[in-house]
């Protein structure tokens, strides 16, 4: 059975057209943000300078088409509620089959072109979808002639109206042809043989409206940067008309139907779903606030309107500029407002916030203005101080895990403090002001990027292996210019390939160019991106690194939020060597919904890099805590402790180091990873390893095929739902199964030429040398998500099993990324395996040896039958030709060894007396104990004992002497991570319930302390 269409309520909201009627500023000339001076600033500077003409020219050029199109073809383009949307052509949200149906003609080979797969012509081939993989073109009726059928007395799509004779496939005309009814849509999909739906036009249609609304915007551009009238009259009739059926949109009916769209899955909506639809708001109140002056004295506009009116008998008067602006305001700027009220425009936290900003600056009416301001910084409205302090760390991250979701915002933060900061109407909140803490969060895409080039894919974020950054310098320069802190400065310099070309350009401003040469004066000062990697506590991703740029070498391992956007995956570590990430995580789901593929596999723990204990996937948290984290040339170590993830376990910790790779000798060019993951408790305990994608070899193993099923067992197929076997399993294919391994082997990963634009001559391996004995072991096969264009098609996993009651289990392996040939000739375990200390000896085909010794908590002094001695946490030492010739001491008193005795004061301890308890004036603290004020600590982790969600870990930036105590700073953050009096919900979102009843913190005054120390030694060079 057909389900009916949806019964068309009165067209247009009579309610708010009453509500809001006799608005005393209706007839402002200009908008809130694009006032006077800023429209004839960037009219001079379009004059001025050749950048600005540049500009000019492709605003022209992107508006021609839509200023050649007639009044009346405009007017007509827009459609209204009764034209279904959908953002996918099959998915279908109530049918439990198979997730995608794929192409009619070439099925799931259209998987590879993304989510998104096709991009109609609207200009050329209206009404259809070309296939981008076989070139089949759908729906196979004339859809445009049925449109024009189905169109009312009021202008609009109705189902009911349509002349169905004309639904045929237009290449087989005749009905008794078999293809007669094959890909026809009559707008609510064409119907396969099994039964499954293929929305092309609701497809189509919410690409269109995205088409409309950007032809809104460059026709608003046009008349913002030409002040020709032609434009703003153009753009004034699409959104009067799209004014006219705003109201009305509501996606939910089709959300209800089982169609898919952004709203999170609320199934709430206007256009689209609840979440772009906040971008789709922001981008039609932002065209309208550059039109308004353009709208004067347009008799010609405002009579054009009236005749449509009366054609059409829509219910508001028109035919003045009054009513123009008064159809607008009420249509899309206080619709918009209403929308956010009741959800049905609601994205991440900041999208919708922008929104009512964007709104109450281009309605620029008081008192309405001013109020939704107010509304954005209420606990029970946009709720930012609450955000601020209680979602967002120190990193300037809020609390999704992934990158992409992680910086929105910021980015979206700084948008709106930019629409406030430059009003002088508005002063009661004011962003930079009342969060000083907040300009981290400009600098933090470029900070998480290894090496400056590469943002780790953590979470829902881009793709398996995929190689870029999130960094965005203009961003950072915009965040310079509001807060003067020139780190900032520096970060969008360096993140501009060491330059400030094109930086921080305000069209808008007097002078333009101030901002840039500000900045490349200072970086250039500043110099390029210093060697090394950091920890960035507040986000949770711990940095190692070696050398600079794609010829560097990072470790990258991610301990902050599990939750959200994020996959269960504290303590995930990926590789960054020779350009590629080597250990890659999957990124972004094949779709950010509920299917196996995404929430058993891609972003659940088996997937990942980790150890997965009692066959459950880790618990969502906010993160790890840090142990020690030491960063100096050519040797990095961190230990993050991660057992909140499986609260079961008494441990749950990773300790990893880089080595290697500081060139100060001809044996000091390559790097390794040192791997020590410990787990005590539980009873089952899985360490999952996956490299590169391509050809794996093992030595030492003799792996087994399973004939048949998945790592679940040989009866379970690929794929399925958990049930009666651990999550994850079913998703691990083509088992090779070793029952009875040794304690030492090695498994070699040759990257396929393909992989992120490797060829075979890169020939780049990642070698892993295990040294743990296990029951068993297996190599399977595991899949990225496969509709993300790039990602490899299976990714080469390693399972190494352990299962008894209560057991202590230290994974220990070493990661030799190479090109070509390796440069391990051999490694070894020197401790006996009983203890928590671990020493690896580790032979390069150089002739060179390394010792790396491992002794947590360094109770007892660590002495091995070689004579290496180690009275400490950590040791590393180089030998060549039975001499030392390198020596690193974290954490410790001696290293002794040959000719070396390494002396250090060992782990600094104290107590903080006092701390900044403040939103303003950084990061401060004083301590009890006397510190080197010397510089000495600056850049080290002081590490604060805290037994509240968030890791109170903070690199030293300065160290002071002050009325005989010493202060330690740590930068321009704050140590409140909470408002007190609990929290509400509101519109669905957990919140602060109060701002006046003071603040919690990371830590509390009289919590202890430890810094971290270390000592080198280098055998002289005569
Ligand atoms: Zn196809
Ligand atoms: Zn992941």
């Amino acid at each position: 059975m057909k389900i009916k269409p949806f019964p068309t309520c009165l067209a247009f909201s009579i309610i708010i057209t009453i509500c809001f009627a006799g608005d005393p500023e209706a007839e402002r000339i200009y908008g809130g943000f694009y006032t006077e001076e800023r429209i004839a600033n960037l009219r001079n500077n379009c004059n001025k300078y050749e950048w600005a003409r540049r500009q000019r020219d492709a605003v022209i050029e992107n508006a021609k088409p839509w200023l050649a199109k007639s009044d009346e073809e405009l007017w007509t383009m827009v459609p209204g509620q009764d034209l279904p949307r959908t953002i996918d052509v099959t998915f279908d949200r109530l049918n439990p089959g198979t997730e995608f149906t794929g192409c009619l003609i070439c099925g799931e080979k259209i998987s590879k072109y993304g989510n998104y797969p096709y991009n109609p012509d609207f200009e050329n081939k209206p009404w259809k979808l070309t296939c981008p993989s076989c070139g089949a073109v759908f729906p196979t009726n004339d859809f445009g002639k049925y449109y024009l059928s189905a169109i009312d007395e009021h202008g609009l799509f109705n189902p009911d109206k349509g002349d169905r004779s004309l639904l045929f496939n237009a290449d087989h005309p005749d009905p008794e042809d078999p293809l007669h009814k094959f890909g026809v849509d009559d707008g609510f999909g064409y119907i396969d043989k099994n039964g499954r739906a293929h929305r092309y036009i609701g497809y189509y249609t919410w690409q269109y409206w995205t088409y409309l609304n950007d032809g809104a915007g460059a026709l608003a551009d046009g008349f913002l940067y030409t002040g020709d009238k032609d434009y703003a009259h153009k753009a004034a009739i699409l959104l009067d008309r799209i004014a006219d059926v705003y109201p009305e949109m509501d996606w939910k009916p089709y959300a209800d139907r089982g169609w898919y769209h952004s709203d999170g899955g609320s199934m709430l909506g206007k256009i689209g779903g609840s979440i772009w639809e906040t971008g789709v708001a922001q981008q039609l109140a932002d065209s309208y606030d550059k039109i308004l002056s353009g709208t004067l004295d347009d008799p010609e506009l405002y009579v054009f309107l009236k005749r449509q009116s009366e054609k059409y008998k829509l219910p508001g008067p028109k035919g003045s500029r009054k009513q123009l602006i008064e159809n607008i305001d009420n249509g899309i700027l206080r619709t918009s407002f209403e929308a956010v009220l009741s959800r049905q425009i609601r994205g991440n936290q900041g999208m919708h916030q922008l929104t009512v900003a964007t709104c109450a600056m281009a309605l620029n009416t008081e008192p309405q203005t001013t109020q939704w301001l107010d509304w954005l910084f209420a606990p029970d409205g946009g709720a930012i101080p609450g955000l601020m302090i209680s979602r967002s760390d120190r990193d300037g991250t809020s609390d999704e895990g992934a990158p992409g979701y992680a910086l929105i915002w910021g980015r979206l933060i700084t948008d709106l403090a930019r629409l406030l900061e430059d009003t002088t109407r508005y002063n009661r909140n004011n962003i930079f002001r009342d969060f000083p803490q907040f300009n981290t969060s400009y600098t933090v895409a470029y900070r998480m990027s290894a090496l400056g080039i590469a943002t780790p894919n953590i979470g829902d974020a881009g793709s398996t292996g995929l190689v870029a950054t999130q960094a965005n310098p203009e961003l950072m320069a915009r965040g310079y210019f509001y807060t003067r802190n020139p780190e900032i400065a520096v970060a969008a310099y360096r993140a501009n390939g060491n330059s400030a070309e094109g930086l921080g350009r305000d069209i808008f401003s007097r002078d333009p160019e101030a901002q840039g040469n500000e900045i490349r004066r200072i970086g250039e000062k500043a110099g390029p991106r210093p060697e090394g990697g950091y920890l960035m506590s507040g986000f949770g991703l711990a940095l190692l690194e070696c050398g600079t740029g794609t010829s560097g070498i990072a470790l990258a391992s991610n301990y902050g939020r599990t939750k959200m956007h994020a996959h269960s995956d504290l303590l995930n570590f990926d590789l960054f060597a020779f350009g590629h990430w080597l250990a890659p995580d999957h990124g972004y789901p094949e779709m950010a919904t509920n299917i196996p593929s995404r929430n058993e596999w891609t972003k659940s723990t088996l997937s990942h890099n980790l150890v997965y204990v009692n066959r459950q996937p880790q618990k969502a948290v906010w993160g790890g805590y840090t142990r020690l984290f030491k960063q100096i040339k050519g040797f990095g170590v961190f230990s993050i402790d991660g057992k909140k993830a499986y609260p079961e376990t008494d441990e749950y910790s990773r300790t990893m180091f880089l080595i290697g790779g500081s060139n100060e000798s001809r044996s000091d060019s390559n790097s390794y990873v040192v791997d020590i993951f410990r787990v005590i408790g539980g009873n089952d305990h899985v360490y999952s390893f996956h490299g590169p994608p391509g050809i794996i070899t093992t030595s030492g193993l003799k792996p087994e095929i399973q004939k048949t099923g998945t790592y679940a067992g040989e009866q379970i197929p690929k794929g399925i739902w958990a049930k009666d076997f651990p999550v994850g399993y079913s998703h691990l294919y083509n088992v090779r199964r070793d029952q009875n391994p040794p304690g030492q082997f090695m498994v070699d990963w040759k990257a396929e030429s393909g992989y992120r634009g490797l060829t075979e001559k890169d020939n780049i391996h990642l070698r892993m040398h295990a040294m743990t004995q296990v029951q068993d072991i297996a190599l399977a096969d595991g899949d990225p998500p496969q509709n993300k264009p790039g990602n490899p098609r299976k990714l080469g996993y390693l399972l190494m099993h352990r299962s008894a009651t209560d057991l202590n289990s230290i994974f220990v392996s070493i990661f030799e990324p190479y090109r070509n040939k390796p440069f391990i000739k051999s490694v070894r375990r020197l401790d006996d395996g009983k203890g928590s200390e671990v020493v690896i000896q580790v032979e390069m085909t150089d002739g060179s040896t390394d010792y790396i010794l491992y002794n947590e908590g360094s109770q007892k002094e660590l002495d091995l039958a070689n004579g290496i001695s180690m009275n400490g946490e950590v040791g590393y030492i180089k030998e060549k030709n039975s001499i030392v010739i390198k020596g690193i001491l974290v954490n410790g008193s001696a290293l002794r060894y040959g000719n070396m005795n390494l002396r250090s004061a060992g782990t600094i301890t104290g107590k903080i007396l006092k701390m900044n308890k403040e939103l303003a004036g950084g990061g401060w603290m004083l301590v009890d104990n006397r510190l080197p004020a010397d510089g000495s600590l600056n850049g080290e982790q002081i590490i604060v004992e805290t037994d509240t969600e968030r890791d109170a870990s903070y690199t030293i930036k300065s160290v002071e002497r002050e009325n005989g105590l010493t202060k330690v700073y740590c930068g321009p953050i704050s140590f409140v991570s909470d408002f007190k009096g609990g929290t509400m919900e509101v519109r669905t979102f957990k919140v602060p319930k109060s701002y006046n009843l003071g603040y919690l913190y990371d830590f509390e005054e009289g919590a202890r302390f430890r810094i971290t120390s270390h000592k080198t030694w280098a055998k002289k060079v005569r």
